[in-house]
């Protein structure tokens, strides 16, 4: 027999607790099967509904159902970790309880397993159903990283994805605060199998997402996983430099040359605007990482729990 932990982060997901549930246990013939056993970890992220009554309501019925419950909202990313690290499977599967992450795929993700894959990974290849903005930054943003990471990223990586102990154990090892997930799973590399799918929209409720805190999250990417922003700041001091020496050798040369006066305040005045700002924007970007450094630093728990059943 082996085991197969399934970590689901919910939060404020009361609809869906039960409606997932089902939906997994639909492979259980497939599960017995193969003889794999299941166990069911729920994290609730500091859940405001009854999300956490549903879990225990399941967990009267079957006992394979776990439920950790955070002290506060901490992401999902800190809750997936949680998972990660209370998961005892010899495989880790994470997936969304809104049902976006179809568990009718568990078996063929099994199948890679058996074949010798570490992870296997899904991604979505199509958007549909969600804003254009969203799927137009987001497709930017696969890009940038693309360019200015070492760290492979995949368009439309979902965090459904299927591993073994020994890939868990290397992201475990990974304990920094501020994580990104897409990027750890290209760093730890691995033999990875990737899945595509044409995007599902949720089952209920909303999406936790709202474009402003996506834009934050892809900020915390970058920083967590490229430093080419900071040679911004060396790029522009140099390009400047470069500039200032060529219009010196004009201005001398055209006096020398026509003997004009030396006039043109405003262009004076959008020059020093103009190096204050990029100067003001690099400042910032080292800030961003001074911040992140100083989180790091702190040594703070990823996440705090309140209760386990
Ligand atoms: N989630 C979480 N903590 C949060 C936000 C979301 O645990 O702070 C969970 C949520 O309950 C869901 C999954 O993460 O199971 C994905 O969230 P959502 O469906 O809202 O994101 P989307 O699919 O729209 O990107
Ligand atoms: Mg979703």
């Amino acid at each position: 027999m082996s085991l197969l932990s399934v970590v689901v982060p919910c939060y404020n997901e009361e609809e869906n607790v039960e409606l997932f549930y089902s939906e997994l246990l639909k492979n259980s013939s497939f599960f017995q099967e193969k003889e794999i056993e299941l166990e069911i970890l729920y994290i609730d992220d500091g859940s405001g509904d009854r999300t956490v009554a549903e879990v225990k309501k399941l967990r009267e019925r079957d006992e394979r159902v776990h439920l950790i419950s955070f002290s506060r909202n901490f992401g999902k990313e800190a809750a997936m970790f949680a998972g990660l690290e209370y998961a005892k499977g010899d495989y880790v599967v994470l997936m969304d309880v809104d049902l976006q992450d179809p568990p009718s795929l568990l078996p063929q993700m099994l199948s890679y397993i058996e074949q010798g894959y570490d992870s296997v990974a899904t991604r979505r290849v199509s958007r549909k159903g969600e804003p254009p903005i969203r799927s137009f930054f987001a497709r930017r943003f696969y890009r940038l990283m693309k360019k200015i990471s070492k760290t492979e990223m995949m368009d439309g990586a979902r965090d459904y994805r299927l591993m073994t102990r020994q890939m868990v154990d290397s992201i475990l090892s990974m304990r920094e605060y501020n994580r990104f997930t897409k990027g750890i799973f290209g760093w730890v590399g691995f033999r990875t199998k990737w899945l595509e799918y044409e995007n599902i929209e949720r089952a209920k409720g909303e999406t936790k997402w709202s474009f402003w805190k996506l834009l934050m999250y892809s900020f915390d990417g970058i920083v967590a996983f490229s430093t080419a922003p900071l040679m911004i700041a060396s790029l522009m001091g140099v390009l400047l430099c470069v500039v200032a020496f060529a219009m010196i050798i004009f201005i001398i040369v055209r006096k020398i040359l026509f003997g004009d006066p030396v006039d043109g305040w405003p262009s004076l005045v959008c020059i020093i605007l103009m190096t204050s700002g990029i100067q003001f924007f690099c400042t910032g970007i080292l800030g961003q990482y001074l911040a992140k450094t100083y989180m790091e630093v702190k040594k703070r728990p990823i996440y705090l729990v309140k209760e386990v059943v």
